[in-house]
């Protein structure tokens, strides 16, 4: 059945053994972010399998079902929690990065209720503006954290390149070391982790430039797909077809390759453009919006060009096709983070798990 998600775990494997290397010569951890994939447990266990010992989620849902796949790993909630949630927080995580007192708190009083002590990482915004907080304001929040009981600091971190496309330099590494260890100095608290992400910071450890100091990497795309999005690379050392959707041809036809009329805007309220390449080859795989971002789409067959789709279609060029392609056959696509995102979550794209 069509379409099919193929999760390929050893590739997934793979990569995850070889970032666990890479980081563990310069004594960084790899915190396994698995969020981008629904938080699939086949996946998780691959990456623990790979050598990683923390996995990490988005959501509480998500880590409901990896606790209910049996995994007993550590597990941090990497999206600032709820305060509607810090009850299941407590319960099914022992790490979480916060970035509001109030939150702390709350964190403070379900640990103690638990008879649990409870981590925290504090978030610093360095500039890409998402979550953290202003780092004038870190000594009022030393201040709170210190006379609670049932959390430890157990680090501070900082995330890069997500809202403000912010990329990590050298610099932005230190500034960080800098105030952990201002934060060690002011509490006398160990704090003994230094913590960064995403993807987007790896290749400063690639090329030796990572401070010694910063400790962990949360990491999800360069395990997941083996790219960089934020800087727009292929990470040359890891695998890329890790997750491949496969869409089943419905209609083949020679048409036009300009639409004929009065052209309005499309289903999703956009103005299409056309060029005008005379009459082409065109197929419709069985895969729409529900099930993909379409612009996300790497055909594998040469000479299969995207040239957009709708709810429920997808329309591929296929003159220049290297295959001769017919009605029923199967077009595999490599995806892109987005794409990865919603195939995954969509309940009308079958998933099959490949690989021990
Ligand atoms: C998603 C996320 C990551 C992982 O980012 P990738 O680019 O997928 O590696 C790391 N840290 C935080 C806080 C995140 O939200």
């Amino acid at each position: 059945m069509y379409p099919l998600l193929e999760v390929h775990l050893d590739r997934i494997r793979e990569n995850a053994e070889k970032l666990v290397d890479l980081c563990g010569r310069r004594n960084i951890d790899i915190v396994g972010v698995v969020k981008g994939c629904t938080a699939f447990p086949e996946v998780a266990k691959a990456m623990l399998d790979g050598g990683i010992r923390i996995l990490a989620d988005a959501r509480i849902d998500n880590v409901k079902k990896l606790r209910k796949a049996g995994i007993r790993s550590h597990i941090m909630l990497i999206r600032i929690p709820m305060l509607s949630e810090i009850k299941e927080l407590v319960e099914l995580t022992d790490i979480c990065l916060v970035s509001e007192a109030v939150t702390i708190k709350a964190i403070n009083d379900e640990a103690g209720k638990a008879g649990k002590r409870y981590r925290i990482i504090l978030m610093i915004d360095m500039g890409d503006l998402r979550e953290g907080i202003w780092p004038s304001n870190l000594v009022s929040y030393l201040d709170t954290i210190r006379d609670l009981k049932h959390v430890e600091l157990w680090g501070l971190g900082t995330n890069l390149g997500c809202f403000g496309g912010v990329i990590p330099t050298p610099e932005v590494a230190t500034a960080l070391l800098d105030y952990a260890r201002f934060a060690r100095e002011y509490t006398g608290f160990d704090i003994p982790v230094v913590s960064m992400g995403g993807t987007v910071a790896l290749f400063l450890v690639e090329n030796g430039e990572m401070p010694e100091g910063i400790n962990q990497l949360r990491i999800g795309e360069a395990i997941l797909l083996g790219k960089d999005t934020s800087r727009g690379r292929v990470i040359p050392y890891l695998r890329q077809d890790t997750f491949i959707l496969k869409a089943e041809i419905i209609e083949l036809k020679v048409k036009p390759s300009v639409p004929i009329g009065e052209v309005g805007v499309d289903g999703f309220g956009k103005k299409p453009e056309f060029v005008d390449k005379g009459l082409r080859k065109r197929a419709i795989v069985a895969l729409g919006k529900h099930d993909v971002m379409i612009d996300m789409l790497s055909p594998l067959i040469e000479g299969v060009e995207v040239l957009g789709g709708s709810s429920d279609h997808t329309i591929l060029d296929i003159t220049d096709s290297v295959s001769d392609l017919r009605v029923g056959d199967i077009i595999p696509f490599e995806i892109g983070y987005g794409a990865m995102m919603l195939a995954s979550s969509s309940p009308y794209v079958r998933k099959a798990f490949i690989g021990p």
